[in-house]
């Protein structure tokens, strides 16, 4: 490991050279660095091969270019000039298609319906864009020391994508009714990770355009990266260095749209290496297409076995969401998640007001309309109940399968049912009291959530608990996390533990989803890593007075 006085140097040093080394940088979204993976060459090579354009891939891939060539292989197409992705009216409507060529890949799991992104921009792009940093515990569990660079990471980020929301009557309502209800204290506009209520971050600005990741590229080195779009990578590739025994990742193979197979090698340096950023699910999936996982998997799909590592797909989990359409006799502004309240018992409390997309179809408000309501939800933090991922095939187009065990441990339903019985304290409150119908219990406000089709699972139409309600109406925040964890798949420096030349980097490596909202910390933790894998290229190949 650096030092943290060398380190701080190397940072500074990374700056230098990124400063001193461009020639122009390039606006969003022209990047002439961005093409489909049908104009590639058959074989081309790289200091750095960057699996999935994603929310942690791209800062990372953006970083390293600087001073290293970089490949960044992303399965789906370009958000921009694609109103479905960057108007915030449009947030959702991509889950209702289920093409292969959608932005967002449907898979469900225990009758949650989910979803994963294909497109640049990952998550960011089809995400409902609160933005909020991660909280001390994520540093010190992902082992991100230098607070410096953790700060500036955050910093380099947010100059670029976040905007303070403007907050309509029902947002406002809410943030004073989590007060009054005890969610305190009032923490006003923060990103940081408090205790109590506050408005963050977005990555919709004033006019309601999203800005994804793919607009960190504007930080790349024109001529440090390639962007490849439509590109699958089916797995990496490995061998071993003579006279020695541990793989060593040397390239990966990826197909275009036209279904043409490419092959793309690292050149060879000593710092060279393959990292994975395809999410939580694409990560273990691709890890073990390539050999590295469960030996029972491995040999259930005749896939030939690189290193046995059973715990690649196992601690899968997904933050469970539950939430509350509350009818309100006056109209609703549109709004995603803007609002937020961190409680002591680690149940955070969002909202959507006045948009059914997600939730459900317009027909299915039981008569209410659902721009005279919204959703009041809550996410609860860990979880600490897991699952496991295995694939079902060869083919890296299909989704592996998943399991999460929403609930299972009693734990994760306890923190769940507080939540509820801080929203339903809401529903009382002065604050609130002109988004409520007066004459409106606790209990048809729940019974008719338990009439809404939230979800696939078969359950009764009233609640006779707030246990039950739970997992009745169990959805997802989206936020699962696991399968290549740090500690257990790879090490502090996100390297996979027996193989050399290969890191994983994203949601798949984390122990817990970080904050309240997990886009933040990932892209920070991109940024970061990138800052401090450039330093150690730069002391190895370049001494301080080349520079
Ligand atoms: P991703 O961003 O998903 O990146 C993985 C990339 O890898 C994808 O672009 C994928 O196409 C690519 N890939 C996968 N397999 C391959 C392959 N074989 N070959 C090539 N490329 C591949 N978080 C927040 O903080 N705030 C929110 O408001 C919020 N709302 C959300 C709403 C939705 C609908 C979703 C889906 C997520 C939401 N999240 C939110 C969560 C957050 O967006 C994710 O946790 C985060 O984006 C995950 O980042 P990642 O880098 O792990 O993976």
């Amino acid at each position: 490991m650096l030092s943290r006085s060398w380190s701080i140097t190397a940072v500074a040093l990374v700056t230098i050279v990124f400063l001193l080394d461009f020639g122009v940088a390039e606006l969003p979204p022209n990047y002439t660095f961005m093409h489909e993976a049908t104009e590639a060459p058959r074989v081309s090579f790289y200091d750095y091969i960057v699996i999935g354009g994603g929310t942690t891939g791209i800062p990372l891939a953006a970083t390293l270019s600087a001073n290293a060539s970089v490949l960044l292989l992303e399965r789906g197409g370009s958000p921009y000039g694609n109103p479905s992705i960057t108007n915030v009216a449009n947030f959702g409507t991509y889950f209702f298609d289920t093409s292969s060529s959608s932005p967002s890949q449907q898979f469900i799991t225990e009758g949650v319906v989910n979803a994963r992104s294909r497109i640049l921009g990952g998550g960011t792009s089809i995400n409902a864009g609160f933005y909020s940093r991660g909280e001390e515990q994520f540093n010190i569990e992902a082992r991100l020391t230098d607070e410096t660079l953790i700060e500036d990471s955050y910093q380099w980020i947010e100059k670029v994508m976040v905007f303070e929301p403007f907050l309509g009557g029902w947002q406002t309502a809410l943030r004073a009714a989590l007060v009054e209800v005890g969610v305190t204290p009032d923490n006003g506009y923060s990103y940081d990770h408090v205790i109590g209520t506050k408005t963050g971050g977005s990555i919709f600005d004033a006019n309601g355009t999203r800005h994804t990741a793919a607009d960190l590229l504007q930080y790349a080195n024109p001529e440090g990266v390639s962007v490849l779009l439509h590109a699958v990578v089916h797995k990496i590739l490995f061998k071993t260095k003579a006279g020695g025994t541990t793989p060593l990742a040397y390239g990966v193979a990826f197909e275009d749209s036209f279904g043409n197979m490419h092959k793309a090698f690292l050149k060879g340096g000593e710092n060279d290496e393959i990292i994975v950023s395809a999410g939580a699910l694409g990560s273990p999936q691709i890890l073990i297409l390539s050999g590295i996982g469960p030996k029972e998997q491995l040999d259930g799909q005749n896939i030939k076995s690189v290193l046995q590592q059973p715990l690649v797909g196992k601690n899968m989990s997904d933050n469970p969401r539950n939430g509350i359409f509350i009818p309100s006799p006056i109209a609703v502004e549109q709004s995603i998640v803007q609002v937020v309240g961190i409680t002591e018992f680690g149940s955070y409390i969002e909202e959507s007001g006045g948009i059914n997309l997600v939730f459900a179809n317009i027909e299915d408000y039981q008569g209410y309309d659902y721009q005279l309501g919204g959703f009041v939800l809550e996410k609860i933090n860990g979880p600490i109940s897991t699952g496991e991922l295995k694939i079902e095939n060869r083919n890296p187009f299909d989704n592996p399968s998943v399991t999460f065990n929403y609930f299972k441990e009693p734990e994760d339903l306890q923190k769940c049912v507080k939540g509820l019985e801080t929203i339903l304290a809401v529903i009382e409150t002065e604050a609130f009291s002109n988004y409520t119908y007066a004459n409106m219990t606790a209990q048809e406000i729940l019974d008719l959530n338990m009439k809404l089709p939230y979800n696939q699972i078969v359950h009764a139409n009233t609640s006779s608990s707030l246990e039950e309600y739970c997992k009745a109406t169990v959805g997802t925040m989206w936020h699962y996390h696991g399968g290549c964890q740090i500690g257990q798949v790879v090490d502090d420096e996100y390297k996979v533990i027996g193989v050399d030349g290969l890191r994983v980097l994203d949601a798949s490596t984390l122990l817990n989803c970080p904050g309240t909202n997990p886009q933040a910390s990932l892209m920070m933790l991109g940024r970061y890593m990138g800052v401090k894998m450039l330093a150690q290229r730069l002391a190895v190949t370049k001494s301080y007075a080349d520079i």
